[in-house]
């Protein structure tokens, strides 16, 4: 309404002169602005509707103002705000009892934090204090966070600026089929290869000296490509073999984004650390953590784990997970994220794949999905340059959005990510709206 949009330009021209933005160049960027928000749509500073298929940041797993997790945000402010990490607590205690009960394996300890990449970072210490050696290998193509340690573990563009301080991380190719770094010509192929060039990586870093791999289980930002078959499997056998922690990173993929609680789940592996953030309470209050493996517990049995945070376990925060979580199971969302993915999603991308010239490849699962455009099917010339955007790119964005659509988009590619309650006619509305956009996409295809 005309009050929400008049408070709106206000708060908009306060943004301008007094807010720092992340990852951004502060004078050219234009906001936009949020007035309201609800489900899976947000409302505009011109008071217009958007379907949010980024869910955010890929956090918004339940939707915008769930009602159920609001009130339980409000119930625990009523009751207690804030208390230090070193007391027990009943909301952390409770969301710690729901997420292990999730987690798979023996992976039954929770350390909280207040984010994913701080959540990176403990997992890290952890490891390299849990096997005493300090090198820890990661892939390119990935996000982890944007602390130091986080970004320099990162395989992305926006670790290149912070790439000091980096002693001891060293970065691997991943299993990426589309664009397969060992020609492979298969995915059998490509995670046969793939993990050959892991277990040379292994052996020219010295596998005494490997603390930890991190991997996201399904890479999320860096482009939703999923592992092929078998590929989990072998980097669990290989950091079993040279007695490497295996942290899988599941700030983005797990909490249902990829239609089970936890992405390794489709593939039956257990790591011996995950990482979570975002979904577990769908961003409301700030939270995120490591879910720890019995041996790696035992390390800090009787030796002080060196570190921990003044909000670790934060009441509001956890209280919002044990919502969250509740509100997930009760409805189902992550039954109806697979639904979704295999009945809506993935056929419908599909089908457009077919139709449009400039879509290279659809890849996902769940409400987890990518399209990665081209110019050139044939030599997959991206219709934006790995690490920018592009006046094309720029285009399909701006179509999308006339269309009253809010799209993630990342380099060369729209991600598809609802939250995992979107009405069926919402996700349909959106697919169609991603549909006409494509058009603007197929004018730049040059063969
Ligand atoms: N890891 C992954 C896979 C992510 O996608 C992100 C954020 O996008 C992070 C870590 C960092 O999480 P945060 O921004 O909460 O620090």
């Amino acid at each position: 309404d005309a009050q929400q949009i008049e408070a709106g330009r206000r708060a908009h021209e306060l943004d301008r002169a007094h807010v720092f933005h992340s990852w951004q160049a502060q004078g050219p960027f234009a906001p936009m602005t949020i007035v309201d928000a609800a489900g899976p749509y947000v409302w505009d500073g011109e008071g217009r509707k958007l379907l949010d298929m980024s869910s955010q940041l890929v956090n918004t797993n339940i939707g915008h103002q769930h009602p159920a997790v609001v009130a339980a945000i409000q119930e625990q402010a009523g009751k207690l705000c804030t208390i230090a990490p070193q007391h027990v607590n009943d909301a952390r205690s409770e969301a710690a009892r729901l997420i292990t009960e999730r987690t798979p394996g023996d992976l039954d300890h929770v350390f909280f934090t207040n984010g994913g990449a701080d959540a990176n970072e403990h997992a890290i210490r952890m490891a390299r204090l849990h096997t005493g050696r300090t090198k820890v290998l990661s892939a390119y193509r990935s996000y982890h966070g944007g602390t130091q340690l986080a970004v320099n573990v990162t395989g992305d563009p926006r670790r290149f600026a912070n790439d000091y301080s980096a002693e001891g991380i060293v970065h691997f190719m991943p299993a990426y089929p589309y664009r397969s770094y060992f020609n492979s010509t298969s995915e059998a192929e490509e995670t046969q290869r793939a993990l050959a060039h892991l277990e040379d990586m292994i052996t020219l870093e010295g596998p005494g000296n490997i603390a930890a791999l991190i991997l996201e289980t399904v890479p999320g930002t860096a482009g939703i490509y999923a592992p092929p078959a078998g590929y989990l499997a072998g980097v669990r056998e290989l950091t079993a073999k040279y007695g490497i922690v295996f942290i899988a990173d599941e700030v983005m993929a797990g909490f249902g984004r990829t239609g089970r609680w936890f992405a390794v789940d489709h593939w039956d592996v257990t790591p011996d650390l995950i990482t979570f953030a975002k979904g577990v309470n769908s961003g409301y209050v700030p939270l995120g953590g490591v879910a720890i493996s019995d041996a790696i517990f035992e390390t800090f049995r009787d030796r002080a784990y060196p570190g921990g945070l003044t909000y670790s376990g934060h009441p509001l925060a956890c209280a919002a997970a044990v919502a969250t979580i509740t509100a997930m199971e009760d409805e189902g969302m992550i039954a109806n994220a697979e639904r979704l993915g295999e009945d809506i999603i993935g056929p419908t991308l599909r089908e457009m794949a077919q139709r449009h010239p400039s879509v290279g490849d659809v890849r996902g699962l769940g409400c987890f999905w990518a399209v990665e455009l081209v110019k050139d099917r044939t030599t997959k010339e991206p219709l934006a340059a790995y690490g920018g955007s592009s006046p094309e790119m720029n285009e399909v964005i701006a179509a999308l959005k006339a269309e009253g659509v809010l799209p993630f988009a990342n380099f060369n590619r729209i991600h598809v990510v609802p939250p995992l309650n979107t009405p069926d006619e919402d996700v349909r509305f959106g697919l169609a709206a991603l549909d006409r956009a494509l058009d603007v996409a197929d004018r730049y295809v040059t063969e």
